[in-house]
């Protein structure tokens, strides 16, 4: 999995910090975006993290490519619906030699190994015969498993990017997706660090875990460290 920073807005914090000025301003917000310093601006995105105030976040914009995922991990992407996306289509190309990922547990087992890379072949094998019989890509990938890679690009803002990472960084998050995450969060954090202080799983940003008797219990020093 490779997950890179494609872009995001210009002067994020700044943009977002002036929007929230303008909340309790006369003055308007060129002028409160101009005379905005650093000070400033962390004084009071601290303020808006601390009492939760965070619809002046989607103004900044963030826009990840993100490779070499499952189509499972993609999946659970997409149920977020506060973004935009664009995926590598299996309708306009054709998947000639699939890549596709090994979850950990099947890659430590040489038997599992074994018999997970000969279905992947079998797969494969079948899914040519198809194309080569005239069968149209948008049909032969029917076949296609959860495991086969794909490539995506997102974007959110930084108001749904905490709820993203307050979910999936969350040790019940699956763990493809959790890395997908953490990765993401890692990203944000050092292009704004003021945008994503304290962002995490929601024991960490809220201070609160919903999993009930779920909870990973791991203590938030741990998690905290991860
Ligand atoms: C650990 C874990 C396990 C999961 N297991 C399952 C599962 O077994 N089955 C399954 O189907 N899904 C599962 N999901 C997916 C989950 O149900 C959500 O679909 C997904 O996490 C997107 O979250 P969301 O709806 O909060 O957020 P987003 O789509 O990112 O939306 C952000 C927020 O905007 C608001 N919002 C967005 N759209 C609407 C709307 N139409 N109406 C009202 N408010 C809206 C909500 O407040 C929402 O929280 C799982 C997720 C996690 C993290």
């Amino acid at each position: 999995m490779k997950v890179t920073l494609l872009t995001y807005t210009p002067d994020a914090e700044k943009a977002v910090a002036a929007a929230a000025r303008l909340c309790y301003s006369a003055t308007d917000a060129c002028d409160l975006y101009e005379g905005m310093d650093d000070e400033k601006a962390e004084k009071l995105l601290q303020k808006l993290v601390k009492s939760g105030h965070y619809s002046p976040f989607e103004h900044a914009n963030f826009t990840f490519a993100i490779d070499g995922i499952s189509r499972a991990c993609s999946h659970q992407l997409v149920r977020h619906r506060l973004a935009s996306y664009s995926q590598k289509s299996q309708r306009y190309v054709k998947e000639k030699a699939f890549d596709y990922v090994v979850p950990a547990s099947i890659r430590r087992d040489e038997e599992r190994l074994k018999k997970y890379e000969a279905l992947m072949q079998q797969i494969q094998d079948c899914y040519d015969e198809l194309v080569e019989d005239g069968v149209q890509a948008e049909d032969a990938r029917y076949l296609l498993p959860n495991a086969c890679e794909t490539n995506i690009v997102v974007t959110m803002n930084a108001r749904e990017l905490r709820h993203f990472f307050a979910l999936r960084c969350c040790s019940r998050a699956q763990w493809e997706i959790r890395a997908m995450a953490n990765a993401m969060l890692k990203l944000t954090q050092e292009a704004a660090p003021l945008l994503f202080e304290g962002a995490g799983p929601s024991c960490i940003s809220q201070g609160i875990c919903y999993e009930g008797d779920m909870c990973c219990k791991k203590g938030l020093v741990e998690i905290r460290r991860r």
